[in-house]
């Protein structure tokens, strides 16, 4: 045993288990100045590898702000971001799902998710079979040759998120991919993300402003304040990740009661 083991954190070397995102005292200002605006911070948040954590509360609170940290796009003022223990690089260590898809429009369903396959490095030989299995877990097959602009909304979403998991990444970001969706879609693709994220064990960060959309898709939640965004409340999800039903999970009291308490813990926190 070397020195370096001896002198692994305790809380690493206790559960074993990997830390796949690390936020220390992380505060992001915009603007330079008197003109600057602090919109985060400081957060401290350690994200094990395998959770799906949910982000939530009120609109302008610094979500989005937290999510493009943590994916590479802004650097923080202050403190540290580490996923998987390197600072994050755009494109690089995440798949990224934003609320408004931003795909190809003239190219087909096929198209844009063998774009992704391309960008992921994954060789020419093996994209038709790795497409397939994509479209498949999206629930896509069948429309793959259409146009996206002839394609639905709901469809876009479930285009951007095959895109998302083609690369392949321990980490996939989602900044309220549903808040443009019908209800009924919106259910949908949440069953389906859910799904999606137990059977590939990838480590998830979701951001929504509904109580509702928390607690049915994480298994932890965090409600931050209204900025700048600081930790208000940081929930474990008791709830079952499998073998019970989306609609007696949604109907349970046990849901109920999460909801109404994740509910009041965001109004309080944006008061
Ligand atoms: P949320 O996603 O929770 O709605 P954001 O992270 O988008 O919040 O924004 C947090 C705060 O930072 C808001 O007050 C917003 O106006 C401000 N903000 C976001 N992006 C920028 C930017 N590029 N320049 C200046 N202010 C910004
Ligand atoms: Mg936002």
């Amino acid at each position: 045993m070397t020195s370096s083991d001896v002198s692994a954190p305790p809380e690493e070397a206790g559960t074993g288990q990997a830390e796949a995102v690390r936020l220390d005292r992380v505060v992001h200002r915009y603007g330079l100045g008197g003109e600057s605006f602090t919109a985060v911070g400081p957060v401290d948040l350690t994200v094990p590898a395998g959770e799906f954590l949910v982000l939530v509360g009120a609109s302008g609170c610094g979500k989005s702000t937290l999510l493009r940290l943590v994916a590479g796009f802004e650097r923080p003022t202050r403190g540290s971001v580490r996923v998987h223990g390197a600072e994050p690089r755009p494109g690089a260590g995440a798949g990224v799902v934003f609320q408004t898809p931003r795909l190809f429009p003239w190219r087909t369903v096929r198209g844009n998710i063998d774009l992704a396959l391309r960008y992921a490095g994954v060789e020419r030989a093996r994209r038709p079979e790795r497409r397939r299995e994509l479209l498949d877990r999206v629930g896509l097959a069948g429309v793959e040759g259409r146009r996206v602009w002839e394609i639905s909304g709901g469809q876009r979403q479930r285009v951007a998120i095959a895109r998302a998991l083609a690369a392949e990444n321990p980490l996939l970001l989602l900044d309220e991919p549903f808040a443009a969706l019908d209800a009924l879609t919106r259910e949908r693709l949440q069953e389906d993300v859910r799904q999606v994220a137990a059977r590939t064990g990838r480590t998830t960060v979701f951001v929504t402003h509904s109580a509702e959309e928390a607690v049915f898709l994480g298994s932890r939640i965090i409600v931050l304040t209204r900025s700048p965004g600081t930790v208000a409340l940081d929930l474990p999800v008791p709830l079952p990740r499998a073998g019970v039903g989306a609609e007696d999970l949604r109907n349970s009291a046990e849901f109920a009661e999460l909801r109404a308490r994740v509910s009041h813990a965001v109004k309080a926190a944006a008061a």
